[in-house]
């Protein structure tokens, strides 16, 4: 009774009849012969081929299927581990690899072969995150993974043939990449060796001492095994339990972990040896926690009930450290045989399960796997399994590489210009074109997980208003239109500066001597600007007649002749609005958001001040020389604006754009309040493109979101979700 776990050790014996065998066990009444067939072709393929050991290539896939049978994959899978290498590296087609061994078989082959050409690099937490779900985004077959980390477990396995540079590399790319994954998908068995190689090559000086320390005791450590072994026997016998009672030292790396973790050395690290209680039912598991715990003291704070409420990856089990004979402490890990099953192999006992329920129903005890079964009974079909493990997983998007092998998340459907927006905002605005894997591709081209991007930029770019519809992510969006805000308003200052000149000539003077005399100054304050520059805006963009600036300057002797004068000039304008209003049809463009009766390439803007969206009643107003602006009818802005100006302008059903309108929480002042609104607002699908937060002297909180809708129903519906949360105590659209 000593170590049951699995061993993953190379075989370098291993015959394809002795591989044929085991699979005969995992597989009775199928048909193998398929299995030789793989071989055959895999070795004819590989004959040129050696392993950095000096062996046949053959060895490889062998022991690469092998491992795949101990974690009880399906037939599929073991052909693509026998097959694993042969599209990359012995020129042969997926379509060969399909005609001849199916098409499953073919997708698992082509998903590794994808998996290998990623160039990992991870200098940061936040990358290797990337990676991983970059793996599981390629991945578009589950099995895929788990054959690529039998791969790499083999791989690892034989590393002490390869450079020392190589070996580095090899197991810090398995550390941050394979081991979380084969964490994530409950593959325990997987993880620990795996976790032990990489310590090996990653800490050689540790991995060797802890190797020379446990083996120094061992005898010593062996017979404590036997002892506490045949104590717990005796115990559960006497309540009569029946199991399957083991010990073994702990792995390396939990070893080493906890010496990194507490800062102690390997003689401080007490619990060493952990023991495993396998029984038949949860029933059994309590009863024989509570033997544990009344013939060993338990320590305190060490108790973990992972079976009312299992780990993410769905392990389950209790784990309790005691002190046990001789005053050591030790774990004790109590389970059924089936949660043992599930955390040894993970999501691998789905094949397993599916396997054997094809011939035996009764089978149906794995909880989880029973679960996601009956999910895919209504769905009958494997890929909404795996699509049911990814969404677990969490891939939220496409994974693009930046020429210097980064890599960025990106949601579905993301083009290069967005990819440009990801780097930086000034990449984004520079952007000309883009590259795809070295080749030329339109802005608007889908990028697909693992395309390298490469943005071509020129400094005499600037964006179009034509970006926002080829553009899917948000951050993008609002940089286009901040740049084109930032243009508008820098041509409302021109044109501002230049009214104003001209008007003050009439007077023989100039901005400049009327700046001298300070004589602005009254005008400034009176409508709190800060600079000039905001003034000049204002005037070119109508905000603010010029008569109104003129009146306010001393030593400007404004008359009413002046005044009519002025009229008269204005007049001129007038004829560009009836001249708009004038040839006014439907546009049925469904590129804005309003169908405007005007000028076909008119240029249509939403008003800042307003923020109109769907729904609201809105009206246009024409704006001097750059089209017409969109604001609700209640608007404060339009109150004193001219009738002429005004334009009927209605929502065009046909436009899904988002909007931007920002709305007002009010809160009682509790903690992590933020975050609870923002998920309640991103989990009806609404983007939230800032939140300003402030906390009020009488306990509330006050916060003001700006989010993104389609329209006023959709408005609606957020600020009602959001008034259903407790803390809430109002919502409005501010
Ligand atoms: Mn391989």
């Amino acid at each position: 009774m000593f170590a049951e776990r699995i061993d993953f050790s190379h075989e370098a014996n291993l015959t394809i009849d002795e591989l044929v065998k085991r699979a005969e066990v995992l597989l009775p009444e199928t048909d193998l012969n398929i299995l030789r067939r793989c071989y055959e072709f895999a070795e004819k393929m590989h004959v040129s081929h050696k392993r950095s050991s000096g062996e046949a290539y053959i060895i490889h896939p062998l022991n690469v299927a092998a491992t795949l049978i101990k974690l009880k994959m399906d037939l599929d899978s073991i052909m693509a581990g026998l097959l694993h290498d042969t599209v990359e590296d012995c020129d042969v087609s997926p379509e060969d690899i399909s005609k001849m061994f199916g098409q499953s078989v073919a997708q698992i082959v082509v998903g590794c072969t994808k998996i290998s050409k990623i160039k990992f690099k991870t200098k940061e937490e936040s990358q290797a995150e990337n990676f991983r779900k970059m793996v599981v985004a390629m991945a578009q077959d589950l099995r895929v993974i788990i054959v690529k980390l039998a791969d790499r477990m083999h791989n690892m396995r034989t590393l002490q043939y390869v450079s020392k540079e190589k070996q580095m590399g090899k197991a810090q790319e398995t550390l941050d990449i394979y081991v979380p994954l084969a964490s994530r998908l409950g593959i325990n068995s997987v993880k620990a060796d795996l976790e032990d190689l990489c310590l090996r090559y990653l800490h050689p000086d540790i991995y060797y001492r802890l190797a020379e320390k446990i083996a120094m005791k061992r005898r010593e450590r062996e017979s404590y095994i036997e002892e506490t072994l045949s104590l717990i026997e005796e115990k559960m016998l006497e309540y009569s339990v029946t199991g399957e009672v083991t010990g073994r030292p702990k792995h390396f790396y939990s070893i080493y972990k906890k010496m990194h973790q507490r800062g102690v050395d390997f003689e401080q690290i007490q619990d060493l040896l952990a023991f495993r209680i396998l029984v038949s039912n949860i029933t059994e598991c309590y009863k024989v926690l509570g033997i544990i715990h009344s013939a060993f003291t338990p320590v305190p704070g060490r108790f973990k009930d992972y079976i009312a409420i299992p780990k993410v990856n769905n392990y389950q089990s209790l784990h309790t450290t005691v002190i046990g004979p001789k005053a050591e402490r030790i774990e004790i890990q109590i389970r059924t045989f089936e949660m043992h099953e599930v955390a040894e192999r993970g999501v691998a006992a789905h094949w397993k399960y599916k396997e054997r329920n094809k011939s035996d129903p009764a089978e149906n005890k794995l909880k989880w796997v029973e679960e996601l079964m009956e999910f895919n009974q209504s769905a009958s079909s494997s890929s909404e399994f795996m699509d049911a493990v990814k969404n677990d997983l969490d891939v939220g998007g496409v994974f693009i590489f930046t020429p210097t092998g980064d890599v960025k998340e990106l949601r579905y459907g993301a083009t290069p210009l967005d990819f440009a927006y990801a780097v930086h905002t000034e990449v984004g605005n520079k952007t000309v074109g883009a590259k795809v894997n070295g080749k030329m591709v339109p802005l608007k081209y889908r990028l697909k997980s693992g395309d390298t991007v490469e943005i071509l930029t020129s400094k005499t770019q600037t964006p179009s208003k034509d970006w926002l519809k080829i553009c899917k992510t948000s951050r993008a969006i609002s940089k286009i239109k901040q740049h084109l805000m930032k243009i508008e308003r820098d041509e409302h200052k021109v044109l501002g500066e230049d009214m104003l000149e001209k008007a003050l000539k009439r007077f023989d003077t100039s901005i400049k001597s009327i700046e001298k005399k300070n004589e602005f100054r009254p005008i400034l304050e009176r409508l709190h600007f800060k600079t000039m520059e905001e003034l000049f805006v204002n005037i070119g963009s109508t905000h603010l007649p010029i008569k109104d600036v003129l009146v306010s300057i001393p030593s400007v002797a404004f008359t009413e002749t002046d005044e009519l004068e002025i009229k008269e000039e204005e007049k001129d304008l007038d004829s560009y609005y009836k001249k708009v209003a004038k040839t006014a049809r439907k546009s049925t463009s469904k590129d804005n958001a309003v169908i405007v009766d005007g000028l076909d390439d008119i240029v249509v803007k939403m008003g800042r001040c307003c923020n109109p969206i769907p729904g609201d009643p809105i009206t246009g107003i024409i704006t001097r020389g750059r089209g017409i602006t969109v604001h609700t009818v209640g608007c404060v802005r339009i109150a004193d604006m001219e009738k002429a100006r005004q334009l009927q302008v209605e929502w065009n059903k046909n436009y899904n754009f988002a909007h931007p309108v920002n709305i007002k929480v009010t809160t009682h002042d509790k903690p992590g309040i933020l975050s609870k609104i923002s998920k309640s607002i991103n989990n009806a699908g609404i983007n939230i493109r800032s939140a300003i937060a402030r906390s009020m002297p009488d306990q509330k909180g006050s916060f003001i979101f700006e989010i993104e809708v389609k329209d006023y129903s959709e408005l609606l519906k957020t600020i009602s979700s959001i008034e259903q949360m407790e803390e809430v105590i109002s919502v409005s659209r501010a």
